[in-house]
């Protein structure tokens, strides 16, 4: 809908993106490049679970973001970290299982663990635990049928960053079970600690005991600002990779190979491209929480990674404005009053907030929420309302 509008040349800023709005780094144009011209034409299947040298490299890169001692051997290189996800999901479970999901959560979870024949148990969280799961809610949320839980640091929509305290905790409730960890870290280089430094960013599979558990999901997309080359992999124990491989080799087969050499590419280049990705979202971060703070009626919570922010609108449904009721209802009338896009909460199971992305221009981002602003100031009766 918002292409639509920008065809028609309505002045549309959207804070809907869900990728960095960064060229990839040369590095992997060059090596895709080199790959086609020295490979006579002959673009060949490669081995299902990925090249060796990116196997090599993605494991390299991993052994040193989460301390693990990964071998080429544990890494499947898939169609995106989504397809890494859904491998995961489908190697692990069988019908009747469960999947715990803690919410807010990115909505392709559900969707596949369904595919799986499995089911899934939402655990909520909320500002109060800055949206990460507890080791209460997890143990409430955990029973015999639970084969695993996901995880994902830093959370899209929420920008929460677990500290290694907290997954020691949650590391402790899983020691006297079998479930397994998926722990989607796609977003890891994107931390932010409350100067405008990089914040640290653990992974659960670096806990004590708890590598032997977890698959760990990552990529080039959102670290490299590759979305559309579409490779991802995952790291897991032995026997699950092995089990991962076979599904992989026996529905989709290789992720395209050019992908793969730009890949290598990108990871030649090591963690220059994303930390520079990361300060310049470190700068905008600080200056859209600056402007969001400053609206009455929206409650804020500081996003520790990723590059989104996901405030509390709640307090504008409801009269005088009959139009907002709920997520949706509220982005569409932002959408139709100020031109600015947005993504209900709803879409990650959280009505009460909306998932404001700044993988957008300074300028854009400042223009956006000053139009956001005016917006909300002309509603504030209703927020007066809700509140009184
Ligand atoms: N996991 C999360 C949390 C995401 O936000 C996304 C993309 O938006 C993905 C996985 C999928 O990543 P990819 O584009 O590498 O398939």
């Amino acid at each position: 809908q918002v292409a639509a509008l920008k065809a028609e040349g309505v002045d549309v800023i959207s804070l809907a993106a869900g990728q960095p709005d960064f060229a990839g780094p040369v590095e992997a144009t060059e090596a895709a490049l080199r790959f086609l011209s020295e490979c006579g034409g002959k673009v060949r299947y490669t081995p299902s679970s990925g090249i060796p040298q990116l196997r090599e490299a993605a494991a390299a890169q991993l052994r040193q973001v989460t301390g693990v001692p990964y071998q080429p051997a544990q890494v499947v290189v898939t169609c995106g970290a989504k397809e890494a996800i859904h491998l995961a999901i489908a190697a692990l479970c069988d019908v009747g299982d469960e999947v715990v999901v803690p919410t807010p959560a990115w909505l392709s979870y559900e969707p596949m663990v369904l595919l799986a024949s499995a089911r899934v148990r939402y655990a909520r969280t909320d500002a109060a635990t800055g949206y990460k799961l507890t080791p209460q809610a997890l143990a409430e949320a955990i029973n015999e049928r639970t084969r695993a839980v996901i995880l994902n640091t830093p959370s899209n929509p929420t920008g929460a960053v677990y500290t290694r305290d907290e997954l020691v905790a949650l590391a402790e409730v899983l020691a006297p079970t079998d479930v397994a960890v998926i722990s989607d870290e796609i977003y890891w280089p994107y931390t932010y600690a409350d100067d405008g430094g990089p914040g640290e960013f653990v992974s659960p599979a670096g806990i004590d005991g708890m590598a032997e558990r977890t698959a760990v999901i990552s990529g080039v997309s959102k670290t490299y600002s590759m979305t559309g080359w579409r490779v991802g992999w995952v790291a897991a124990p032995t026997e699950l990779t092995k089990v991962i491989a076979s599904v992989k080799s026996h529905t989709t087969s290789n992720a395209s190979a050019t992908a793969q050499h730009a890949s290598l590419g990108a990871l030649s280049g090591g963690d220059v491209h994303p930390r520079r990705m990361r300060d310049a979202f470190a700068t905008r971060r600080r200056l859209a929480l600056d402007l969001l703070t400053a609206m009455p009626g929206v409650s804020v919570t500081p996003p520790g990674g990723a590059f989104y922010i996901f405030p509390r609108v709640d307090a504008f449904y409801g009269a005088p404005d009959a139009r907002i009721h709920d997520s949706v209802s509220f982005c569409r009338a932002l959408l139709d009053d100020a031109r600015v896009a947005a993504i209900p909460g709803s879409a990650f199971q959280e009505d009460r907030c909306v998932r404001l992305s700044y993988a957008t221009s300074e300028q854009q981002l400042t223009e956006a929420l000053q139009r956001t602003a005016a917006f909300l100031a002309a509603l504030e009766p209703a927020a007066r309302g809700a509140s009184a």
